[in-house]
């Protein structure tokens, strides 16, 4: 198969996703947008890249598909963005293109993608094809795949990371250290394993979080708000950074999700604080404030507090169950850096 009879293969699967944002797709020299007036347009773009982000033989290609364009969207939603249009750019071994398994392969690759872009009303508008290289005849190219996500928000009401104020209280969506949880598993076993149905796949088919983002900037809730891609505490420590504050979080009011509630409680908590990639939001939301115990469906919960930042005193504090109070440090993870890996 060549390189236009891929196009033309992308160009048919994602004919279903249309966007009324979205003038002209697939097919010219470049996409044309159309932005609702009064926004402004937010961009973020992400690597998937086999070995780090994925193994091949461990994920399905639903959901390499499915998580290369999530992790985009929980972007846009950690903004309170509407999606516009998606940019795919990708570059895949010749022996994906040739051979039967290998189309396959790429078949579900987007068939994994199209299904969360049409639940997202995100449409396909463009992106960039071509063979991945290889660094002898004998070895085997990667599967390299980039993804670009353009969203509009209302003009100057973007959610930043950088609005937390001292004494704002701080919330985040939905449950934690699920994605850790069932990574861990399917690392163990060397391929996934089953969860219960109300379990979910967190770390194979995570849901990203644009209607509760969106009501976020709508509803004029949140000070600042990130999405958590590396960790709690690591993107907790983004947004203390970002916003100048130090910060505490109250262990006891964590709301772990139940996949990392069977591991051991050390290792459970350790997910949770710790665990990347379950793309809920963190948020912070002036005392003040009512924030309603569910946002779009998806549950809230307060985890704890900014607090003014002091000299010498540390960024982030946990507070135990018994009320010990012990530094928290960012220590979110790399999935398959070679440390992880074996
Ligand atoms: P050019 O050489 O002008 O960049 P291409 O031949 O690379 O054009 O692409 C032709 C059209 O196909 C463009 O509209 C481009 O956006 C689209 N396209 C190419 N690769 C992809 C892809 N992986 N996903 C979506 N659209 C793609
Ligand atoms: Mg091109």
């Amino acid at each position: 198969m060549s390189e236009l009879a891929l196009i033309e293969q992308i160009r048919r699967e994602f004919a279903t996703a249309r966007g009324r944002h979205v003038a002209l797709g697939i097919g010219d020299d470049c996409a044309i947008l159309r932005p609702p007036a009064g926004s402004e347009i937010v961009v973020t773009t992400d690597f998937t890249l086999e070995g780090r982000h994925f193994l091949r033989g461990i994920h399905p290609a639903e959901s390499v598909g499915h998580r290369a364009l999530a992790r985009g969207l929980s972007d846009l939603a950690a903004m309170g963005a509407e999606p516009l249009a998606a940019f795919l750019s990708l570059a895949l071994p010749a022996e994906l293109v040739a051979k039967t398994e290998g189309r396959r392969w790429v078949a579900r690759f987007f068939a994994g993608l199209r299904t969360l872009a049409e639940r997202s009303n995100v449409p396909l508008a463009g992106g960039d094809t071509s063979e991945s290289p290889r660094e002898t005849a004998a070895s085997r190219g990667l599967i390299l795949a980039d993804i670009v996500l353009v969203g509009a928000t209302p003009k100057g009401r973007a959610l930043r990371r950088s609005g937390a104020k001292p004494g704002d209280l701080l919330y985040v969506t939905g449950q934690l250290g699920g994605a850790a949880a069932e990574l861990a598993r399917m690392l163990k076993h060397k391929r996934p394993v089953k969860a219960g149905p109300a379990e979910g796949h967190p770390h194979l088919f995570p849901e990203p979080r644009l209607a509760a983002g969106r009501a976020l900037l709508k509803r004029g809730l949140a000070s600042a708000c990130i999405d958590l891609s590396d960790g709690l505490s690591t993107d907790l420590a983004h947004l203390c950074q970002a916003s100048g504050v130090h910060a505490e979080v109250e262990q006891s009011l964590l709301s772990i999700h139940s996949l990392a509630g069977r591991l051991p409680a050390e290792a459970a908590l350790h997910a949770a604080l710790h665990g990347g990639e379950d793309y809920e939001l963190l948020f912070a939301a002036p005392a003040g404030v009512r924030v309603p115990k569910s946002i779009a469906g998806v549950s809230v919960a307060r985890i704890g507090r900014v607090m003014p930042k002091r000299e010498g005193r540390p960024l982030m504090v946990l507070v135990k169950p018994d009320n010990r109070r012990v530094a928290l440090e960012p220590a979110g993870w790399e999935h398959f850096s070679p440390v992880s890996k074996n």
